[in-house]
C-alpha cells in the first residue's frame, strides 16, 4: 500500500493488451490491443457491447486473469513478472471486487463473509472481526451482520458484498455490473455508496450497460470487439483535470 506509483502517477497501465482464448480450433480476441491509464482515485465507467472484453479487461486489472501479450504495471510494477504467490497477495490486499452476482459464501453470515479477506491476510481473529463489524456499520448493514445471504435482499447482499470488497483498503475497487442484478432503486442506493467509496479516495471501476449508472464515472471508456472505441470524460470530471479523456477510434466524442 505504500509503494509510491509510477513516475507519472499512473496506478494502472496497461500498454497494448491482448488477450486470445483457444476455442477448440479457433481463437478469441477477447482484448485486442488496449492501451489505458488510470490514476490514482480516478473514477472510471467500462462500456460497450456484450462480448466486448468488459470482464476481461477487469479481471486482468483485478489480477485473476493474465494477458496473453502486453504489458500491465500496476504501482509501477510489471504483473507479469510476479509469480502466483505475489499475485494472490496483490488480489487480496490490493484490489477490491464486487460481482454482479455479489459471490458471497453462501454459510456463512455477512460478517464472516466480510471478515474472509482478513483472513487470507493473516489478521488475528479480534481485530479482523472488530474491522469487519466497523465495515458492516459503514454500509449500513450493522444489525444484519449475522444474517446468511439468503436471509438478505439484493441490495443488501450486494453491501456486504461492497464491505468485503473494502476491508482491506485496496488500492483499486472492480465493480462488474454491480446493480445488473437489482432493481433501480437499489441500484441507485448501490451507486450512491459507490460514490462514498470513490469520495473517500478509492479508485473505482466499474463495468455497465447503463448511461445513467457510468454517468457516476469521472470518465467513460467504451470497448468494441476487444478495443477501445472512445474515452472521454463526464460531466462529473474534476475541474480543470487535464484530458485524459482523448476520444480515440471512430465514435464523435459526444456533446462536450
Ligand atoms: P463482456 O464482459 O464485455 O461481455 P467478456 O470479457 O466476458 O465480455 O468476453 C469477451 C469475449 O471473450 C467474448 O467473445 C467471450 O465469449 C470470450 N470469452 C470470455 N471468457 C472466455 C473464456 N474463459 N473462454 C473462451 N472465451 C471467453
Ligand atoms: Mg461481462
Amino acid at each position: 500500500m505504500n509503494q509510491p506509483a509510477s513516475a507519472d502517477g499512473a496506478l494502472i497501465e496497461l500498454a497494448e493488451i491482448h488477450k486470445v482464448y483457444q476455442m477448440g480450433a479457433s481463437e478469441v480476441n477477447a482484448l485486442d490491443g488496449v492501451s489505458l491509464q488510470i490514476k490514482r482515485g480516478e473514477y472510471v465507467a467500462i462500456m460497450g457491447p456484450s462480448g466486448s472484453g468488459k470482464s476481461t479487461l477487469m479481471n486482468i486489472i483485478g489480477c485473476l486473469d493474465t494477458p496473453t501479450s502486453g504489458s500491465y504495471k500496476l504501482r509501477g510494477t510489471e504483473i507479469r513478472d510476479r509469480d502466483d504467490d505475489e499475485l494472490a497477495r496483490i488480489r487480496n490486499q490490493e484490489v477490491g471486487f464486487i460481482f454482479q452476482t455479489f459471490n458471497l459464501l453462501a454459510r456463512a453470515d455477512a460478517l464472516h463473509n466480510v471478515e474472509l479477506p482478513l483472513v487470507y491476510a493473516g489478521r488475528p481473529k479480534r481485530a479482523r472481526r472488530e474491522r469487519a463489524r466497523e465495515m458492516l456499520g459503514l454500509v449500513g448493514l450493522a444489525e444484519r451482520m449475522h444474517h446468511r445471504p439468503n436471509e438478505l435482499s439484493g441490495g443488501q447482499r450486494q453491501r456486504v458484498a461492497i464491505a468485503r470488497a473494502l476491508v482491506n483498503e485496496p488500492s483499486i475497487v472492480l465493480a462488474d455490473e454491480p446493480t445488473g442484478n437489482l432493481d433501480s432503486k437499489t441500484g441507485l442506493e448501490i451507486m450512491a455508496l459507490l460514490d462514498q467509496v470513490h469520495q473517500g479516495g478509492n479508485t473505482v471501476i466499474l463495468v455497465t450497460h447503463e448511461e445513467d449508472v457510468a454517468a457516476n464515472a469521472e470518465r467513460i471508456v467504451r470497448l468494441r470487439d476487444g478495443k477501445i472505441e472512445s474515452d472521454q470524460a463526464t460531466r462529473r470530471a474534476p475541474r480543470g483535470a487535464p484530458a485524459s479523456a482523448v476520444p480515440s477510434g471512430s465514435s464523435p466524442p459526444s456533446g462536450s
